[in-house]
């Protein structure tokens, strides 16, 4: 790792110079109403190991060192508060224990829980530290605003099984499931490898490398839970009392995740704004992957919940970061958030207009100066560059509309025929060396992309990409941008990216309410294509789950698998039957299915061997595929 470039201190310190960091007011709302915390937020995992610390941040305390960009770090710190916090009278946040916040609401027999974190020791250890301050409250009701895993895998920390049969609603916007699923099994693998980059969850805590995830702290680990939904909330608003708190529930589809709500509770004057308008700039879509979101629908859930709930609201809280307190900044900051959305929608649309792409948009495209003077406003988790190129996919598609790029060579193909054309790799090191010394490391990191494509072995090559990637990192306002850099310059600086353990399959607990089918096209993007699409078959698949049967027929032709409910009949090749418990182990892939098969796990009558040859079909993936190399 090398120390900041002259050029990463004239850049932090320039924006150093515009920002206002005499305004502390989000210190303050930071640590307003703090009652208690565990020391250093530290979390054991059940597994063994940690689960959740901030003592590895101790850093992160008096002015931004040269490596790291002053307003990231300015978000740093604040991401560093923790403990458990009174919004108002009956509402209660748990903050810095895990990447989101979760919120008590104490209705009049017990409590209700909103987003119970990411891992179930987070959650455990928040409704602990709550219970010791406010008593022993039951839980009432669990609610979940979205379809992310950082909002619902804690779930077993605050209920169990046994309290949803004895009653306890959890209730989640319309498609919760279905989303969640679509999000973490069927783009799982690249999701996954890419939110590495985004998260830096291997990047070791310090100045020259991780600082923040810009939502929260970072993401932490440990049990991964999910219990189902036993309400959904289906109308534009929704109103409900739950344990005598009255909540008007708004649906927002298709603003953070495709599954969404905010909500206002009149009777306590808070509006929780959920992941909708968060102290930051947001993404449209996430470097980690991810459906692109819908700015203009984005603004204007923002706009109704303007009109219609912050006039009553006294606090305004969200699922990450702290509350605003006081309607007219709550006013200003809502409507700041949603003029940010629309902004992007509406500029990248008008330059769209005018013919330019993506790269150019971004080049062009100021936000406002004053809005993007107000800390609300910064991209810490999202930025302009991507948002701009979110809102074109979103209404373009990903490809520019210029017929050069429409079936250009692949990275490898074309970075030998640069590096050719360029006179070689050491004429292009030269001149590279260069183009660092007067900071263009943009420039850099593409030119020496080519290279690192066309020689994925030198050595000085992936060393100076490894530099300008720092570089970049270091100045990176948004805490994703700066992981994905110091990230890229480490695997570049190694010779293997193996540095996480293997092995892909899905959680337990998903697979234990994972409808058939959903399982079946997990299977489906399995299939190797090549090798099955001289091969076809007819199999009726039941998967008992009690007494109940789902039971599907699964049609492999041309390399495609289908399915459909019901049975072929007569015309099955195989009928193979298995039991829900048994799904989990054989989601792992094809030699779990194999085992399955060998085991008898898996039951199979008819053509036993046709349905081998299927399974034997089947991919398997590795998870740390190369990114940064061919
Ligand atoms: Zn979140």
């Amino acid at each position: 790792m090398n120390s900041a470039h002259p050029d990463t201190l004239r850049a932090n310190a320039k924006l150093a110079a515009e920002l206002d960091f005499a305004d502390r007011r989000d210190f303050e709302d930071a640590e307003r109403g703090f009652i208690a915390t565990l020391p250093e937020a530290h979390i054991d995992a059940d597994a063994g190991g940690v689960s959740w610390t901030m003592k590895s941040y101790g850093f992160l305390s008096g002015d931004a060192p040269e490596t790291v960009n002053p307003s990231l770090w300015r978000m740093s710190q604040l991401n560093a508060v923790h403990g458990l916090f009174e919004v108002v009278e009956r509402v209660y946040q748990v903050r810095g224990f895990s990447l989101a916040n979760v919120t008590f609401i104490e209705g009049d027999t017990g409590v209700i829980v909103v987003d119970p974190l990411q891992f179930t020791e987070h959650a455990r250890g928040a409704i602990q530290l709550y219970r010791k301050h406010r008593g022993d409250r039951p839980v009432v009701a669990v609610i979940y605003t979205h379809s992310h895993r950082d909002h619902y895998g804690g779930v077993r920390g605050v209920i169990s099984e046994a309290d949803v049969d004895r009653g306890v609603p959890v209730i989640a916007p319309f498609g919760f499931t279905e989303e969640s699923f679509s999000e973490s099994i069927l783009a799982g693998v690249p999701m996954r490898r890419r939110a590495l980059f985004q998260f830096g969850w291997s990047l070791e805590p310090g100045p020259m490398a991780h600082v923040d995830s810009g939502l929260g702290k970072a993401v932490g680990r440990g049990g991964d839970g999910f219990i189902a939904p036993t309400w959904l909330i289906k109308q534009p608003v929704e109103r409900h009392s739950i344990d005598g708190v009255e909540i008007a529930f708004h649906l927002t589809p298709g603003t953070e995740a495709p599954a969404n709500m905010n909500m206002h509770y009149p009777g306590l004057g808070v509006l929780n704004l959920a992941e909708t308008a968060c102290h930051t700039m947001h993404n449209l879509c996430p470097l980690r992957g991810a459906k692109t979101r819908d700015a203009l629908a984005w603004a204007r859930y923002l706009d109704e919940a303007l009109d219609a709930f912050v006039p009553q609201a006294e606090a305004m809280i969200v699922q990450h970061h702290w509350p605003v307190w006081g309607t007219d900044r709550i006013r200003e900051y809502v409507g700041g958030q949603r003029d940010l959305y629309r902004y992007l929608h509406d500029q990248t649309l008008r330059l769209m207009s005018h013919g330019l792409t993506p790269k150019e948009i971004a080049d062009q495209l100021m936000m406002p100066t004053e809005l993007s003077r107000k800390w609300f406003a910064r991209g810490y988790y999202g930025a302009v560059a991507h948002n701009v190129a979110a809102v074109y996919a979103h209404y373009l598609g990903p490809y520019d509309g210029n017929p050069a790029n429409l079936n250009p060579l692949p990275p490898q193909a074309a970075a030998e025929r640069y590096v050719q054309y360029m006179g070689g790799s050491d004429a292009v090191l030269r001149r590279a060396r260069e183009d660092y010394d007067a900071g263009n490391f943009r420039w850099i990191v593409e030119v020496l992309n080519h290279v690192v494509f066309a020689e994925p072995t030198n050595r000085a090559a992936r060393d100076l990409a490894a530099d300008a990637m720092e570089q970049l990192g270091y100045q990176a306002e948004s805490a994703t941008w700066r992981n994905s850099y110091l990230l890229a310059a480490r695997e570049l600086r190694s010779t293997s990216s193996a540095s996480t353990p293997r092995g892909v399959s899905i959680s337990p607990d998903v697979v234990a309410v994972l409808p058939l089918g959903s399982f079946l096209e997990y299977l489906g993007i399995r299939v190797d294509g090549t090798k099955a699409q001289a091969f076809s078959a007819r199999f009726d698949w039941r998967l008992t789950d009690g007494a109940k049967v789902d039971a599907q027929r699964l049609t492999l032709s041309n390399g495609a698998l289908n399915h459909l409910p019901g049975s072929h009949g007569d015309a099955a090749d195989a009928i193979v039957e298995t039991t829900r418990e048994q799904l989990s182990k054989l989601s792992a892939g094809r030699s779990a299915l194999l085992a399955g098969i060998d085991a008898g796990d898996i039951r199979i009558t008819g053509n036993k061997a046709l349905f081998r040859r299927f399974v034997e079909l089947l991919d398997e993936f590795d998870p740390m595929f190369n990114v940064v190399e061919p």
